[in-house]
């Protein structure tokens, strides 16, 4: 007999729903959490500045009606250390804790007869007839690789490895690099404090204006009267968000109307600037320059160096092709006599030093350095478990050439093994995406309760057609043409020097009916049946 009947790898807001139901089957649960407590993306990333780029009020769960009457968001994109409250209120509403072993990170996990076998890094072991991957997109951390990264005297932190207690920037010189959406909030906030900042940024990217501000209390009251509306939006929608792409393409209205419409957007809370944007944005050329062209008009008004400004503007990538960092005065940090913007790219950093590093052009002394340099994404939190489905074969060898899935939930060869946040499921306002995805395998599990089955694996042909979807979604995007984390490319990482068709780029509505699909179907696309050796029914 296995120790549990499942169990979930992670702690953070999938592996807590995915809890909380598959208490309702009566299942032996174990939640095995490499941290201390709850949380997951937001407990691992406590870098300054940390905060939501989606309305609060569309991000926290929805599945509660009472929970979303008892808690209030204060800003419309709550800051970290807020929703890492709330999930810890989550926790102790439903007491999920009991279930967690926290400190308890998993090294490897392998299948044989109708179950899994998982080892923890202290060499203790349990084993589940299920198992669940709640592990994150973007959780396994990478740092640059850069000659001598651990000669450096001073604290030096990568942002999703930051220290509980905080740091203290007063007076410092301090150094980031890197410039993704993580870095973009980090530097706009140390550079507040910091005695000087020098910022090494390779690659520019297309950034925003977040416009975040507290939820006054009227606001409160009609967010918490209109959660069936907010919630019913953000099923509707291609991404989750609560905006949209608009229906009309650049070029069906004047230049006037066009740059109307851009403003607008400009002075919108959120991400309306990206994915409410005109709806041939990120696949006509021509209509991407003119947004392009936009944004980088708005960065030389806001940066008074014209020659920072060049710097600070993309020329290898339109906007929205890659994540759009959301921002808040962040260009104008660099008008501050104690900031420095260094080109990476120009001016390579060839060596971290003892105390400082060395560009290709000279020397620096910091006293901190904080690498934003962002995550193996996708499978790079899978590739760090020693994954072996049946004949001890490696989830990393059968994913040597591009992760292969169905629905991003399930992997041949794979049984019993749930990605509640595989590569292939719809993201965007990512915990929508969650409550679909855990519901789904909750009731993948219910059924196979009711029916008496211990295995379930996906057919070989239902992951070739499934495959297939996922390329022939991604047909025509400009964003296949940049190197980023949307294209498996992490220059950190061996193996993702080249693009590929890394994540499911279709629309999680569509994502959402094939999934109801097949369970309506009775679950077709999977081989389900008695534990391993029997014939699947
Ligand atoms: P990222 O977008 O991958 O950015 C990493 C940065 O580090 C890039 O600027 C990269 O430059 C730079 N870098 C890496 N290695 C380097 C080296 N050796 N030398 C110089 N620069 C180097 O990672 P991220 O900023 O952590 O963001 C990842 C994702 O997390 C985001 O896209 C977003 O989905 C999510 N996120 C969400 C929120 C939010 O919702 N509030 C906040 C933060 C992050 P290159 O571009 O040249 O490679």
């Amino acid at each position: 007999m296995p120790d549990f009947d499942a169990i979930i790898i992670g702690a953070g807001m999938s592996g807590m729903y995915q809890l909380i139901r598959l208490r309702e089957l009566g299942m032996k649960l174990r939640v095995l959490e490499a941290g201390t407590g709850v949380g997951g993306t937001w407990y691992w990333n406590r870098y300054p500045g940390a905060r939501f780029d989606s309305e609060s009020y569309s991000y926290g769960f929805s599945f509660d009606p009472e929970l979303l009457q008892e808690w209030s968001w204060s800003e419309h994109f709550a800051p970290q250390p807020e929703t890492l409250r709330y999930l810890n209120r989550v926790a102790d509403k439903y007491d999920l804790r009991r279930d967690i072993q926290f400190n308890s990170k998993v090294t490897a996990a392998h299948y044989a007869d109708g179950g899994w076998t998982l080892t923890l890094a202290d060499g203790s072991r349990q084993t589940a007839r299920f198992l669940i991957t709640a592990i994150g997109p973007l959780s396994a951390p990478t740092l640059p690789r850069i000659e001598g990264i651990e000669s450096f005297r001073g604290p030096s932190f990568h942002t999703a490895r930051w220290p509980h207690e905080g740091v203290d920037f007063t007076g410092k010189r301090v150094a980031v690099i890197g410039t993704g959406a993580t870095g973009v909030q980090t530097i706009q906030e140390v550079a507040k404090t910091a005695g000087h900042l020098t910022v090494f940024q390779r690659t520019p990217n297309w950034c925003a204006p977040l416009h975040n501000r507290p939820i006054t209390e009227e606001e409160q009251r009609r967010i918490k009267e209109d959660y069936p509306a907010i919630f019913q939006r953000c099923a509707e929608t291609f991404a989750c968000f609560l905006h949209s792409a608009d229906p009309r393409g650049t070029f069906e209205v004047t230049k006037a109307e066009r740059e109307a419409f851009y403003e607008e957007l400009y002075a919108s809370p959120g991400f309306g600037i990206w994915v409410g944007n005109f709806k041939d944005s990120y696949t006509d050329p021509a209509a991407n320059r003119e947004i392009s062209d936009f944004v980088a008009a708005k960065i030389r008004q806001r940066v008074k160096d014209p020659r920072v400004a060049e710097m600070l503007i993309p020329k290898n990538h339109g906007f929205g092709t890659r994540r759009v960092p959301m921002e808040t005065r962040y260009y104008e940090v660099y008008n501050q006599p104690n900031v420095e913007l260094v080109d990476s790219k120009a001016t390579p950093i060839q060596r971290i030093t003892p105390t400082g590093l060395t560009t290709s052009e000279r020397d620096f002394e910091f006293d901190i350095i904080i690498y934003a340099t962002g995550f193996d994404a996708l499978t790079g939190a899978f590739d760090r478990i020693d994954i072996r489905g049946r004949e001890g074969v490696a989830l990393k060898q059968a994913w040597s050439a591009g992760a292969r899935t169905l629905v991003g939930m399930l992997a041949e060869g794979f049984p019993n093994m749930f990605m509640l946040l595989g590569p292939h499921t719809a993201l965007g306002n990512i915990p929508r995406s969650i409550e679909f995805n855990v519901e789904w395998v909750s009731a993948l599990l219910a059924h196979m309760q009711q029916h008496h089955l211990a295995e379930a694996e996906p057919r070989p042909e239902a992951v070739e057609a499934w495959m297939a979807h996922v390329m022939e979604c991604s047909i025509g995007l400009l964003a296949n043409d940049v190197d980023s984390w949307f294209t498996g490319v992490n220059k950190n990482v061996e193996g993702r020097q080249t693009r590929m068709i890394a994540r499911y780029s279709g629309s999680a509505p569509a994502y959402r009916a094939r999934c109801d699909a097949i369970a309506a179907g009775g679950y077709r696309e999977l081989r389900l049946g008695a534990a391993s050796g029997a014939t699947p029914g």
